[in-house]
């Protein structure tokens, strides 16, 4: 089993990084060209990716993939959902705690070396403050338990109306909007599809409180963003908190970035230093997997 760490990944982390850590695990890696690998770990989509028989993306998220394509050309492909939930629930804690203290303020006042306290009825705690998880995966599960952790209510929406850890009640996607209506926070943690392309447009906003923030940590596509973008003029909501736009990177000229009550981050919610031991142990499995002839986690198709 010979695989190659395709050169996408170098935004994410140094591909070298990822080749070292799949050799301590005795996988054959290397980076170079696509030739007489059996596997490919790479980021984004590349014509000649049909010519191996594994890709494996570095990505939770699979909607730029031509997946139906690979299934037709016979290519297995794996994802890397299950290793997001520490690093992008602590993100999202940190941006509701950021808007909660007022940290955003602090930091813009900072530049113009300001000592001026925020008006007196702008800070708030999170305890007991509810939030709404729309998506209770992995990370959806892994923002539940750390804002449960918080003190804060945390309510989802899911298909299947299980329950998840740190979370008291389950609403069905046809009930996002009275799931939504009293939530402080509502967080977006679902995978792009054709249900969830637009899910939050003008009408969901408009179920939204008035004080209350969106944070999108899923794809930009699941927010309809000139309703958005409207949404914060006219004040009917209190701000966002937004990793994942549509397009990106974000264009200079978009209002988003305008907006005081808005953090715009650059899809990094997800990264941490150690991102590459993560995909590795995943990838390590599923080189012995297939090699076994065993069905390799994470299969998409
Ligand atoms: P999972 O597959 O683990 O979880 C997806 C969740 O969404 C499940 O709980 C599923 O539950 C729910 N879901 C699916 N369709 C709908 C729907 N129509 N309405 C409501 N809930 C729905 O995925 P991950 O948690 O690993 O990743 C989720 C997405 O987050 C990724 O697809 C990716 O786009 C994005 N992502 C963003 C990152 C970033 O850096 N900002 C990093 C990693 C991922 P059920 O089946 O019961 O509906």
């Amino acid at each position: 089993m010979h695989v190659l760490v395709h050169e996408s990944v170098a935004p994410v982390f140094d591909p070298a990084l990822l080749v070292e850590f799949l050799t301590s695990e005795g996988v054959t890696a290397t980076t170079g060209a696509l030739d007489d690998c059996d596997g490919v770990v790479a980021f984004d989509h590349d014509e000649a990716l049909f010519d191996v028989p594994w890709v494996h993306a570095i990505t939770a998220g699979y909607d730029d993939y031509p997946v139906e394509r690979y299934r037709e050309a016979g290519v297995t492909f794996t994802n890397s959902t299950g290793i997001h939930g520490a690093s992008v629930g602590e993100s999202v804690a940190g941006h509701c705690l950021t808007f909660a203290r007022r940290l955003h303020r602090y930091r813009d006042r900072q530049h113009d070396r300001v000592w001026e306290h925020e008006p007196y009825d702008r800070a708030f705690t999170l305890r007991d403050e509810r939030a709404c998880v729309v998506g209770l995966g992995t990370l959806g599960q892994g923002v539940a338990v750390r804002l449960d952790a918080l003190g804060m209510d945390v309510v989802g929406v899911r298909r299947t109306p299980a329950l998840v850890p740190g979370v008291s009640e389950v609403f069905t996607p046809d009930a996002l909007a009275e799931a939504v209506a009293d939530a402080r926070f509502v967080v977006l943690t679902v995978p792009l599809t054709e249900a969830t392309t637009g899910l939050v447009d003008a009408a969901v906003l408009d179920a939204m409180r008035e004080d209350a923030y969106l944070v999108n940590v899923a794809r930009g596509e699941v927010v309809e963003q000139d309703a958005l973008v409207a949404a914060l003029d006219e004040g009917a909501i209190a701000g966002a908190a937004l990793d994942a736009l549509d397009p990106e990177p974000l264009p200079e000229e978009s209002p988003l970035w305008g907006f005081e009550e808005v953090l715009v981050t650059p899809h990094c919610a997800a990264l941490t230093n150690d991102y590459h031991e993560a995909v590795g142990a995943l990838v390590a499995t599923n080189a012995r997997r297939i090699e076994q002839g065993d069905a390799p986690v994470n299969r998409v198709v």
